[in-house]
């Protein structure tokens, strides 16, 4: 029989514990939502495959990935955040409470915060799949010490193939590069490039893709095929480095959340989904740059749009919801729809048992939201727990309103 699965209730999930994720427990732990982050490898993420970070700001000397990632890890605790090591296995978004497993856990939440990231892009060349792990590797990090004094191959010109192919001359004898692109072209910076140039342990093959991968248990070498000439060329190497990029890690979102045709997570500037009290952040969304200042930029948004999704849920089931009244939904930067607070301060002289809510759309634009307002000024009449009927723009008339109420409220005696 079926084990019963642990339910637990959180305000926030935060899916993925990387430089994102760390950073939306860090907004939303300090802002004492229940928080739980669910991160099915390491804690910090991508960003722990890299030895040194040298842009990210407040760090002049330069930090690694490794600990940049601690010190996020160590804030986010700090804020009480809890952590589950493990992976989401399936996502239900579509309620007002989120749902989300694990092989163990049912998780329920009043908002989910998705910061999956990416996997990093394979070759597709021949027994790929048979050497992961087993020479072929992603991290330069966590393998440069075991390829002290060995011979390394890296594939891919990009930023990240040149600096971690420039960190590994430290440990291996030689490091070899293998670009698709033509002589003296690189896709990765020109500081990189130049100093990539003048290593003397480092030695480029231009036009060259992999054709496939050989050995017996564990990889031996690679052979590569130049796209000029057709020629091959085996590479004996104790590690062969993949950065071609990488895939958003967002499988489990398929046909739930928006995403670009090469699946990425679509957001607006405030991090929302297509879905209400979904939000998304960091390199599984659809955005220019990608890096650990961007998480972090993305993710602190993502954290305060919990915490005021959240805070207008509680508004408008407890307040607005409650009790039969009307919501005057405007703009209070437009003066021009300042003009009917005044009236409403009139007849909530006159009709004391009626509930008065001003939803100021440029500070609640979730409460609009939610009352199904799609243009300011509107008069909201809510009766029995639903919204009865909208007025909206030029036709907020004084006298409509005041009759609607009146009848409403003679109707109940
Ligand atoms: C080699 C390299 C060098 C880099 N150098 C720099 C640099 O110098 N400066 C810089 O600013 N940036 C750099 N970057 C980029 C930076 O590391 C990333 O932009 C950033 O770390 C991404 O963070 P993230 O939280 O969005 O995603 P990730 O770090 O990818 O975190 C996502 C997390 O989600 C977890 N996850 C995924 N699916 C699930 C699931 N179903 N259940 C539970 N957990 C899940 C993953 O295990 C992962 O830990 C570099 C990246 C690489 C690879």
């Amino acid at each position: 029989m079926a084990r019963e699965k642990k339910v637990e209730q959180y305000d926030v999930v935060i899916i993925g514990g990387g430089a994102s994720g760390l950073t939306a427990g860090i907004y939303c732990g300090r802002a004492r939502l229940k928080t739980l982050i669910i991160e099915q490898a390491l804690v910090g993420g991508i960003a722990t495959n890299t030895n040194d970070i040298e842009n990210y700001p407040g760090f002049p000397e330069g930090i690694t990935g490794i600990g940049l990632m601690n010190l996020f890890h160590q804030q986010a605790k700090k804020f009480d955040v809890k952590f589950k090591l493990t992976n989401v296995k399936t996502i239900d978004l579509s309620g007002d409470i989120k749902i989300v497993e694990t092989f163990r856990n049912r998780f329920e939440a009043k908002t989910v915060i998705i910061c999956n990231g990416s996997v990093p892009r394979l070759t597709g060349a021949i027994n790929e799949e048979k050497f992961l792990g087993k020479g072929i590797a992603f991290c330069a990090t966590c393998d440069a010490a075991a390829n002290t004094d060995k011979e390394v191959l890296v594939i891919g010109s990009g930023d990240a193939a040149i600096e971690e192919g420039i960190f590994l001359t430290k440990f291996a004898s030689k490091v070899m590069v293998s670009i698709i692109h033509d002589e003296g072209k690189f896709d990765c910076n020109e500081i990189a490039k130049a100093a990539a140039l003048a290593n003397p342990k480092m030695e480029f093959y231009h036009n060259t893709v992999v054709e496939s991968y050989e050995g017996d248990n564990e990889l031996d070498k690679v052979i590569l095929k130049n796209l000029k000439t057709g020629e091959k060329k085996a590479i004996e190497c104790a590690t062969c480095f993949l950065f071609i990029g990488y895939l958003p890690n967002t499988s489990l979102y398929k046909d739930i959340i928006d995403m670009t045709d090469r699946g990425y997570i679509i957001t607006d500037e405030n991090m929302k989904t297509n879905i209400p009290g979904v939000f998304a952040a960091g390199d599984v969304r659809d955005k220019l740059l990608r890096q650990v200042a961007t998480c972090v930029g993305d993710a602190s948004i993502a954290g305060v749009m919990a915490e005021k999704h959240i805070a207008e849920s509680e508004i408008f089931e407890e307040q607005i919801m409650a009790k039969d009244g009307i919501a005057y939904v405007y703009n209070a930067i437009e003066s021009d729809q300042r003009y009917f607070l005044s009236f409403i301060e009139e007849i909530e002289e006159v009709y004391k048992d009626y509930c008065y809510h001003r939803v100021d759309t440029y500070k609640s634009e979730g409460i609009a939201d939610r009352l199904g307002v799609e243009s300011c000024p509107s008069v909201v009449f809510i009766k029995d727990g639903k919204v009865e009927k909208i007025i909206c723009g030029d036709k907020c008339n004084k006298d409509e309103v005041r009759d609607i109420i009146k009848n409403n409220e003679e109707t109940k005696k």
